[in-house]
């Protein structure tokens, strides 16, 4: 923690979450025991065990699939859109009613600050369940048919749990599949809890089926020859492998990788809102993002006065217990993901980069890392080109907007980029030119529902989000 100002803490209470000590998997509206072993799922601020988990293994997988497949043919795909959408608004409204419960569980599990799963990811959450709800019976108007595809099945990482989940189990839902979902292994109990969810909803079994457990599990869903659409999120380097598994196949496939997003700030910004999105942009959910905006192009006239003041209000972020409703940087969500993040820090530094953390008290147990930032980046540094997924942020420079726009699209990745300006030509011009997904002006990290999010390039293929969000759960126009 910051020792800048007087601080009282403000801790949550978790006294709302009734974590149980074992789960089982959730097949067929049920949570049966499977047939595999168990993980344990830990708190990463604490590093205290949180629950003992169900492993799925492949027969495991097999019956979920079957679930899904049996609730697809009998119940899901037989029922009007309208009928169906009455589920998800009830999901919805459930999601609402214990956002605190599912708010404070994720922060427990996956060491988020308190005020970002209660303010963004838990309303989020239920705002995507509300506008795929409304698509249901309207599928007609989608311009991409309202046939389901049948079982699809979704593998999701760690950094937005209960989030990603909704992006994949709404949209598939309002078209009339049925989904066989696999968590992240260090963050499960959301989506066990949303599993509870369905129950009360009185969704019909099998229409949701949630298997924990890790990349073999993950593996088994991809291949099962009975799943006709998998979604994945996740690293580059494993949606290329699924690329590869469901190649020659009939799967269809939609995939959300990685990203190293350009934030540009030109020096007639705004700087003090530049500034706040430079923050947001890399140090929100501990820069454990897809889209975080990790390499900050800043025009050179404006840099020295841009860095003075990004590390003044770096100094101000309060690092520590996610629980804590004054807290800005909750914990690194496991011991491996610090690891990764040390290493390339490192290798930033042996690049020639210039390192500056924000001092700061670190608690003595759990994974935490300091909000740092390098500057003297240049385009070739493994630190400007790797995801690192942390809070850590490269700087760069440019001089005209040709050349931010060409340091911008100089990485492999697509998925979102950031222009800070008081010009609108010159957002409407760098939009048009940036190859990102999603271009966001003078803010960042804005998601909405009806919005399509997804990359260009190793970024990964397909849109969620919004009407595009439809395509990928429907068999097209002519089927
Ligand atoms: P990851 O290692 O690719 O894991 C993602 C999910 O895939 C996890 O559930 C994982 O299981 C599972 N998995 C691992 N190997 C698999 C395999 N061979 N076949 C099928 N599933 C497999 O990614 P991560 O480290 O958890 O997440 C961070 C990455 O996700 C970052 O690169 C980030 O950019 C990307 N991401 C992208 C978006 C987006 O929308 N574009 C959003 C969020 C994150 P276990 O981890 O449980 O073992
Ligand atoms: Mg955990």
């Amino acid at each position: 923690m910051t020792n800048i100002f007087e601080y009282a803490p403000a801790p949550e209470s978790r006294a709302i979450v009734d974590i149980k000590p074992s789960y089982g998997l959730f097949i067929n509206g049920e949570f049966v025991d499977g047939h595999g072993t168990s993980f344990k799922t830990i708190n990463p601020a604490t590093e205290e065990v949180l629950a003992e988990v169900a492993e799925a293994s492949d027969a495991d997988v097999d019956e979920a699939v079957r679930a899904a497949r049996r609730a697809y043919t009998r119940v899901w795909s037989r029922m009007s859109g309208a009928e169906r959408a009455k589920y998800l608004y009830r999901i919805a409204r459930i999601i609402q009613e214990r956002g605190r419960e599912l708010a404070v569980l994720e922060s427990i599990d996956n060491g988020k600050p308190i005020k970002e799963s209660r303010d963004v990811d838990i309303p989020v959450v239920a705002a995507h369940f509300f506008y795929y709800a409304g698509w249901a019976d309207k599928l007609e108007h989608s311009g991409y048919g309202s046939t389901p595809l049948g079982v699809a099945g979704q593998v999701i990482p760690w950094n937005f749990p209960l989030l990603m989940l909704a992006w994949k189990i709404a949209p598939a839902l309002a078209c009339g599949n049925t989904v066989v979902l696999k968590p992240a292994e260090t963050t499960p109990l959301t989506a066990l809890l949303f599993a509870e969810i369905c129950q009360q909803a009185d969704l019909p079994p099998g229409v949701v089926n949630i298997v924990t457990g890790a990349g073999d599990t993950g593996r088994a869903i991809v291949a099962h020859p009975d799943v006709d659409k998998v979604a994945f999120t996740g690293s580059t380097e494993v949606g290329k492998a699924i690329a590869r598994a469901v190649a020659g196949t009939e799967k269809k496939v939609t995939l959300e990788l990685g990203g190293k997003a350009a934030n540009i700030v030109f020096d007639d910004a705004p700087l003090d809102q530049a500034i706040e999105g430079i923050v947001n942009g890399i140090f929100f959910n501990q820069g454990h993002v897809c889209c975080a905006g990790s390499r900050l192009l800043v025009q050179e006239s404006v840099a020295d006065e841009v860095m003075t003041r990004l590390k003044r209000r770096m100094s101000t972020l309060r690092v520590g217990d996610p629980l804590d409703k004054n807290t800005d940087v909750g914990a690194i969500n496991s011991a491996e993901q610090l690891a990764k993040i040390r290493e390339l820090s490192q290798i930033g530094e042996d690049e020639g980069a210039e390192r500056w953390s924000t001092p700061c008290d670190l608690p003595s147990k759990g994974f935490w890392f300091e909000p740092t930032v390098f500057t003297g980046v240049s385009q070739a540094h493994r630190i400007a080109r790797e995801e690192i997924f942390g809070p850590v942020l490269s700087v760069l420079t440019f001089r005209t907007p040709s050349e931010a726009v060409e340091k911008a699209n100089n990485t492999p990745f697509g998925l979102s980029a950031g222009v800070w300006t008081d010009k609108g030509s010159r957002i409407l011009s760098m939009a048009n030119k940036l190859r990102a997904g999603v271009v966001w002006a003078n803010t960042f990290n804005k998601f909405d529902p009806t919005s399509p999010f997804g990359g260009y390039k190793e970024s990964g293929y397909g849109r969620e989000g919004g009407r595009h969000g439809l395509e990928a759960y429907l068999k097209g126009a002519d089927a």
